[in-house]
């Protein structure tokens, strides 16, 4: 049977799905699985497509291996074990975190390709090389397997100027110091799905909420992005389960000055320390928060919920109004708490949440009452789906 290979790789991670060619609408993987803890503990665990786990194993290497040979042996662990399933690849998709200003779709990658996709590297330092190791393995040790990257900032390409600009001097500007946004195989698979489950309004203005552990928001004129939470890097905006979201510099300022802290210790702060973790002092995940009784628990969910409405204010403007709003992620897929608490504060605009329809879960559906003025709805994301989607359409496979 000839397959799909799709990868996400980070520099600690690598998440991966196999789905059978040729590939049927919304078709799920054969095989999905990831390896976690690359450069401490590596764990390499393998699903078949009713998710019953077929391995869960360490991956083993020598002590004072690099992190980067480590990578490596974890990706051929894969492809190794891939082989061993009697699956053909005709084709590899991967997730590459930045297309720069030059990628506005899906690419073949060739020589040329990677050495333009090398250059956007800082720009996405702790995510663009990790993305593209994987791709420069394959093609050493399998030339003629075809290689396709799907760009996180793809999707974003259409925002007006406005949109993408900092108010920055023009020279740092002109370096590709610009908001490129994220999350962009999300939304590319939730614009497609929106004329389906919101009908007309899915031309109009819409503005799609992705929150899993990273969380973003975009906003869309007839599927089409005008605007998004994210900028440069994926920090700003939302607040996430432990990054800030959108904070005045000045706080970094007052930990640099005031904590001694440094660029590691300011990366730490902004990605790993903050969010719900940080102002839970629980937990990151949305879960255990919801689950808890402790009033830190309540104000994280309370705050992640704020913030959510006014990041939807300040996108509701760009867009130029608000016809539906759609969640997705993981926490936008389950959490009735955040829809309802979200929707809350849209009330005053003729918002209205039907909480029986808010409790449903696992498809695409529509949760407002019937007297809404704002369309109301939860799609469950698929962006491996979407990756597989452009790899065979672009190669006609
Ligand atoms: P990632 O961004 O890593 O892909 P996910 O999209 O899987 O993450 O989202 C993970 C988040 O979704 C976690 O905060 C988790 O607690 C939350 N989540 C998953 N299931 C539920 C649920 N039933 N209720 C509330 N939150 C949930």
């Amino acid at each position: 049977m000839k397959s799909l290979l799709i990868i996400n790789a980070g520099s600690s991670s690598l998440k991966f799905a196999v789905f059978n060619l040729p590939l049927v609408k919304d078709a799920p993987s054969i095989f999905r699985g990831q390896i976690d803890g690359i450069g401490a503990n590596t764990q390499f665990v393998a699903k078949d497509i009713d998710g019953k786990t077929l391995l869960d194993t360490i991956i083993k290497s020598p002590e004072g291996t690099e992190l980067e040979a480590q990578q490596e042996l974890a990706l051929t662990t894969l492809l190794n074990w891939v082989e061993e399933q009697k699956v053909e690849l005709a084709a590899v998709g991967h997730r590459v975190l930045q297309g720069g200003e030059k990628y506005s779709a899906p690419v073949v990658v060739t020589p040329e390709v990677f050495q333009v996709l090398e250059t956007f590297i800082p720009l996405g330092p702790l995510h663009q090389p990790h993305n593209l190791r994987p791709i420069r393995v394959l093609a050493a040790k399998y030339p003629n397997l075809p290689q396709v990257a799907c760009f996180d900032t793809a999707f974003h390409r259409t925002q007006p100027w406005q949109a993408q600009t900092y108010a920055i001097p023009r020279k740092i500007t002109a370096e590709g110091v610009k908001r490129y946004g994220f999350h962009g195989s999300s939304y590319d698979y939730i614009a497609r799905q929106l004329p389906e489950v919101i009908g007309d309004k899915a031309h109009g203005c819409v503005i799609v909420a992705h929150m899993g552990n990273g969380a973003s928001m975009a906003a869309m004129r007839d599927g089409k992005c005008v605007a998004t939470s994210m900028g440069f890097t994926a920090i700003e905006g939302l607040m996430m389960g432990t990054r800030t979201g959108s904070i005045d510099p000045g706080v970094l300022l007052y930990m640099m000055d005031r904590h001694g802290y440094g660029p590691k210790e300011i990366s730490n702060f902004l990605y790993k320390e903050s969010g719900l973790l940080g102002v839970s002092g629980i937990s990151q995940d949305m879960r255990t928060l919801e689950a808890s009784d402790a009033p830190e628990a309540k104000e994280a969910l309370e705050l992640f919920c704020y913030r959510a409405a006014r990041e939807i204010g300040s996108l509701m403007m760009a867009a130029g109004g608000l016809e539906a709003l759609v969640f997705t992620g993981g926490i936008g897929e389950n959490s009735q708490f955040v829809r309802n608490k979200v929707i809350g504060y849209l009330e005053w605009m003729g918002a209205k949440l039907d909480p029986e329809l808010n409790k449903v879960r696992g498809k695409a559906h529509c949760i407002h009452t019937a007297d809404s003025k704002i369309a109301v709805a939860v799609i469950p994301t698929n962006e491996e789906w979407m990756i597989a989607h452009h790899t065979t359409s672009l190669l006609g496979l």
